[in-house]
């Protein structure tokens, strides 16, 4: 959840009245960290993954799974322990991870505690290290706890019976939410959350109001009105809007920014050579957010039902859109600036490389822009594609503020930059150096949901960070409008996206006068015309993993779908085409595939055969899920679901469903 600085937040007014100085202050934090960094090259990758973890409590004489809302207490004793851990070995090189709060009081944050390395046998690693996490948080947890890496708690806000452990803490009387459904019981009780949940229904102007579409069973009411709803209650202010029609029929509605930020995720940052790899790597994986977003579902059940999605994007969109009627374009401007198209929390809006292939149409949704900061940027020098990229984030206000914090030393401190940029929550994130420390620019990989096993979770980690190994090493050109990446964003959350749907993708990822006329893919290895390290690339060390390869054979697999390419010539229309999950990662035609670039990466490198068939192992995951040979959690999750002897075909998550699945999935 980004900073958690200490301290006492404003009201609403009086952060919305400080909402210029933080912009103003930030950009100058921004302009500050720029002159400093914009110049220096050569830094090593690093990278490392965030792992979110929901504490559920087993309560095997009620058949019942619940919430643990104890987060502070077992941070508080993981903390000692690692501190007792770090003593007794402080000559060995072994990574203690960390733990961090994060927003739900069910849930737990872990990292590997130090980022890790370059090689391959770093990222073969990581499994170790995330099982070592998670049995570090067990073991520090009561006997009937389990820390669980599933997306979404499928009863988190049901009203027929408790949900949370200690029982009482699912009463929902939330000043701050107002919610039906969630008390202040499941919320950090740290000043930054409630203050945030707060201020985002503040500026709003009301409750957010979040609807998914319930999946529609053969005993589900047609229409479904949703009987579980406290329509009339007469709490807070708020308590009227379900009933004036923010719940819509047929949906499941959630009114609170616990659903969506309760949501677990698996997030990957890695360091960049220098400014402009980072923005083109940036620029590769926005593409690439939706494809994995569909092919990691995790979350088909909200609130005690079965949706008719299954994943949790749109959710957490919702659950934090502070946006006003105005901004939503319900009203006229009047009061508010722009007319803003999404949510705080959504995908990325603009390319951000400086590169050719980043062309105008390609940038073809609206993205409206801070004039005035864009001005000070380009003023200061910086380019128009990432002064674009600043000046969108810096068209929020800050959400919270803390009186301690308003005046800083701008060349030291970055509080009011990441005030900002901390709650824009896209599918990727271009992450500056942070002052005082060697940290340099990084990119942070956000649309994957959190997979059930530490051995998915692994190798969804591992191929993220091969991919964008071989997209520098190779040069791939992913860009494509990015209203078709929109397009793929809804479509990877649908109901069986992963087998179901087609998504957009680039049909000629090869870099532009070095496509290979003819031959198998094989053959590409060999050719002069091949696949070159890009210049940056060639500068780094050679021994470590992201810039050793040169050449390499697309044709890792003797049953390779690959065939003879045409040369392309490509108008920007039909530069994309439609493809399946199998064909997207697996390849077909000239189309390499995901997992085939980065298998023609693996096999460019010089390591041994051993740490070669580790990471296939992983590898293989991924290739049998886009195969539809795996399914995904989703998928799985719903079919314990449906085919439990309790169910009855009406969309309802049952208490003794709950539970038996929680059970299930603790024994996997
Ligand atoms: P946030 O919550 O702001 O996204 P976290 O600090 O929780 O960030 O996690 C960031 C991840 O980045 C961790 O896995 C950490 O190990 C890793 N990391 C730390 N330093 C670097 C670095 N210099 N380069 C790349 N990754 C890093
Ligand atoms: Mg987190
Ligand atoms: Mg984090
Ligand atoms: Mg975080
Ligand atoms: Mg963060
Ligand atoms: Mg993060």
């Amino acid at each position: 959840m980004g900073l958690l600085s200490l301290g006492t937040p404003l009201s609403w007014p009086d952060t919305k009245a400080l909402a210029d100085h933080v912009r103003e202050h930030g950009i100058t934090q921004f302009l500050y960290t720029w002159d400093r960094w914009a110049g220096r090259k050569g830094e090593p990758l690093l990278w490392g993954d965030e792992i979110e973890y929901i504490v559920v409590s087993l309560l095997d004489d009620k058949k019942r799974a619940s919430l643990s809302l104890r987060q502070s207490e077992i941070l508080e004793e993981l903390k000692n322990v690692v501190g007792d851990l770090c003593d007794e070995q402080p000559e060995k090189s072994m990574v203690i991870p960390t733990f961090h709060p994060e927003y739900g009081m069910y849930m737990l944050e872990s990292t590997p505690g130090c980022p890790l390395g370059p090689h391959l046998k770093d990222l073969v690693g990581v499994e170790a290290n995330m099982r070592f996490r998670r049995k570090l948080a067990r073991s520090h947890l009561r006997p009937n706890e389990v820390p669980m890496t599933i997306t979404s708690f499928p009863r988190l806000g049901v009203t027929d019976q408790p949900f949370t452990d200690p029982e009482c803490m699912s009463v929902a009387d939330s000043p701050a939410s107002q919610s039906l459904f969630v008390g202040k019981g499941v919320t950090n009780p740290h000043a930054r959350f409630p203050t945030l949940t707060g201020n985002i229904r503040s500026r709003r102007g009301s409750k957010v109001a979040i609807n998914v579409p319930i999946y529609k069973d053969t005993n589900t009411p047609s229409p479904f009105v949703d009987p579980t709803i406290p329509y009339d209650r007469q709490l807070w202010p708020g308590d009227s809007e379900a009933k004036n029609g923010a719940a819509k029929p047929d949906h499941i509605y959630m009114d609170a920014m616990a659903f969506g930020m309760g949501c677990c995720c698996l997030q990957i940052t890695f360091q960049a050579f220098n400014v402009d790899e980072a923005r083109r790597m940036y620029d590769a994986l926005v593409p690439v957010a939706p494809i994995m977003l569909a092919l990691t579902a995790c979350s088909p059940a909200f609130r005690g039902y079965l949706a008719d999605v299954d994943a949790r994007w749109d959710v957490i969109a919702g659950s934090v859109d502070d946006r006003t009627e105005e901004e939503r374009g319900l009203k006229p401007l009047k009061n508010d600036k722009y007319r803003i198209p999404k949510s705080r929390y959504d995908s990325v809006d603009c390319y951000i490389a400086n590169d050719v292939r980043n062309k105008a149409e390609f940038n073809d949704i609206s993205c409206p822009i801070n004039d005035e900061v864009f001005q000070r940027l380009r003023a200061h020098g910086i380019d128009e594609a990432l002064a674009n990229h600043v000046a969108h984030l810096f068209i929020r206000d800050p959400l919270v503020i803390f009186s301690e914090r308003v005046d800083q030393d701008d060349e030291d401190s970055m509080d009011h930059f990441e005030n900002i940029q901390s709650t824009n929550w896209q599918t990727i994130r271009f992450k500056p150096p942070p002052p005082n420390s060697n940290i340099a620019w990084r990119v942070e990989f956000r649309s994957m949901e959190v997979q059930l096993t530490d051995f998915e979770n692994a190798a969804f980690s591992i191929f993220i960070v091969l991919l964008t190994r071989a997209i520098l090493s190779f040069n791939l050109n992913f860009y494509m409008p990015i209203s078709q990446v929109d397009e793929n964003m809804h479509r990877a959350q649908k109901r069986n996206a992963a087998r179901e749907q087609k998504f957009h993708f680039r049909k000629w990822v090869f870099p532009l006068g070095k496509a290979p006329a003819h031959m198998d893919c094989r053959s590409r290895a060999a050719s002069p015309n091949g696949f070159r390290t890009s210049p940056e690339s060639t500068e780094n060390n050679s021994s470590s993993v992201p810039h050793s390869a040169s050449t390499a054979s697309f044709n890792l697999e003797s049953d390779s779908k690959c065939t003879s390419p045409s040369t392309p010539h490509f108008e920007v229309d039909d530069e994309t085409e439609e493809m399946t999950l199998d064909e997207l990662i697996n390849g077909k035609a000239e189309f390499p595939g995901l997992l085939g670039v980065v298998n023609a990466y693996v096999n460019s490198l010089n390591v041994d055969v051993a740490t070669k068939c580790d990471i296939r192992k992983y590898l293989n995951l991924i290739k049998e899920r886009a195969a539809g040979k795996l399914v995904t959690p989703a998928a799985w999750i719903r079919n314990f679901i449906t085919s439990h002897p309790e169910y009855k075909h009406d969309s309802v998550v049952s208490e003794v469903i709950n539970y038996d699945l929680l059970k299930a999935i603790d024994e996997v």
